[in-house]
């Protein structure tokens, strides 16, 4: 393991002893040590003097270890009850460093409505080079486990999915992989580890594109890859180092800054998205809404067991279709029509034409994604003005 990125023993004891407020404000954050400082420094130097040839103070060249990213992984190992943690420049380099575990022969199975990004990665560069991979719907239990072959090594879940917010039963999934040796990745950025835990579910790894609710203010990139495992945390380290796509110390000062208020942003955003959510499923215009707080949500069930609540990400189709998905995007006045989510400020955007045009038009058919669709983040403005701006942009369609 490079020496630089994380040590154990520090990381252990901290959830055990602290309720989860508690370890966002303070989890893996000390004052700085030379000259006390309460809030971490941005280390910003590309390398690191030395004593003596390998005689360094833990760091010798920031692709390698840098201590703001430091704190940082600590951070978000301790928040979602992980030992080790890496952080990368986005959630797709995350997505790339776990790609690069494998080998040509390698078989991968991968959650057919996963994000965009993730299904290109695997079907325009991963597969070309040799990486076997089989795109299914994780729901179907029985066809995952007549998916798994002898060279399966990874089942690639995510849940709630992006857009369609299906859940998979993780528990179920996991003790599927433990039968048969592999691992199982969580990509949990929907959720949040306020959500849910997935590593205290039985998942390997969890990934996050902090780009969306922990940095949660639309103002950087990151990704995180949290473990329990040490074999797997040293081999994601390494490849993170080989090919250079760590974070950056800037960005991993300003996620750890946005990531000390994740709780209450997570939790203020879900109670607009319920009533969003019910203001929406009794307007006249609208077709259908996904939503997994809604008792018509098909995983409302799961969503009750798994989840500490149904989030603040909602789905919906409004009457005519692609045209009425449209005229509703580009009617909104408070709404930003945007892509990505997890912001302060709500967003909106059509999946088909913006977060998953990745995606082939057969792929989004086959994961279900209409270009009827539209997509809503819930951010932190007042949940009776974000309705009243969908009801206008619904009576001028
Ligand atoms: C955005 C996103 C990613 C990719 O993260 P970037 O930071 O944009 O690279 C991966 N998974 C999900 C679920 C996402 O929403």
């Amino acid at each position: 393991m490079t020496k630089s990125n994380f040590i154990k023993d520090e990381f252990t004891q901290y959830p055990d002893h602290f309720q989860e407020e508690t370890v966002i404000v303070h989890g893996g954050i000390t004052p700085d040590p030379t000259n006390g400082a309460i809030m971490t420094p941005i280390h910003l130097t590309s390398n690191y003097h030395m004593e003596r040839i390998g005689e360094d103070k833990g760091y010798d060249y920031s692709r390698t270890g840098n201590p703001t990213r430091s704190v940082l992984q600590k951070h978000l190992a301790q928040l979602e009850h992980g030992n080790y943690c890496t952080t990368l420049a986005t959630g797709m380099a995350a997505a790339t460093a776990v790609a690069h575990l494998f080998k040509p022969g390698d078989h991968l199975i991968v959650s057919e409505d996963c994000y965009g990004g993730v299904f290109r990665l695997f079907k325009e560069v991963m597969q070309p080079l040799g990486i076997e991979v089989s795109f299914i719907d994780l729901r179907d239990l029985d066809t995952v486990r007549d998916t798994i072959s002898d060279n399966t090594r990874l089942i690639w879940a995510e849940s709630p999915t992006n857009p369609l917010l299906r859940l998979v039963d993780i528990a179920a999934l996991a003790g599927i992989a433990v039968e048969n040796d592999i691992h199982v990745l969580v990509d949990n950025t929907f959720a949040s580890p306020i959500l849910q835990k997935p590593l205290d579910l039985g998942a390997h790894i969890v990934l996050h594109s902090l780009t969306k609710y922990i940095n949660g203010h639309s103002d950087v990139l990151g990704g995180a890859l949290i473990t329990r495992d040490a074999d797997l945390a040293e081999r994601i380290d390494y490849v993170t180092n080989a090919l250079g796509i760590g974070s950056s110390p800037f960005d991993s000062w300003l996620i750890l800054r946005g990531s000390k208020t994740l709780k209450v942003r997570y939790l203020e955003q879900q109670a607009s998205a319920i009533k969003v959510a019910d203001f929406l499923a009794g307007h006249a215009r609208v077709e259908r809404v996904i939503y997994p707080g809604l008792a018509s949500h098909p995983d409302h069930k799961l969503a009750r067991l798994q989840q500490a609540g149904p989030g603040a990400m909602i789905g919906f189709e409004v009457k005519g279709g692609k045209a009425g998905a449209l005229a509703t995007v580009e009617n909104v006045k408070l709404i930003t029509l945007a892509e990505s989510l997890g912001c302060v400020a709500t967003l909106i955007e059509v999946p088909a034409f913006q977060s998953h045009a990745s995606m082939t038009p057969e792929a989004r058919a086959q994961a279900g994604i209409n270009d009827g669709l539209v997509r809503l983040s819930i951010g932190l403005e007042n949940a009776e003005d974000i309705i009243q701006d969908l009801s206008q942009a619904f009576s001028s369609i």
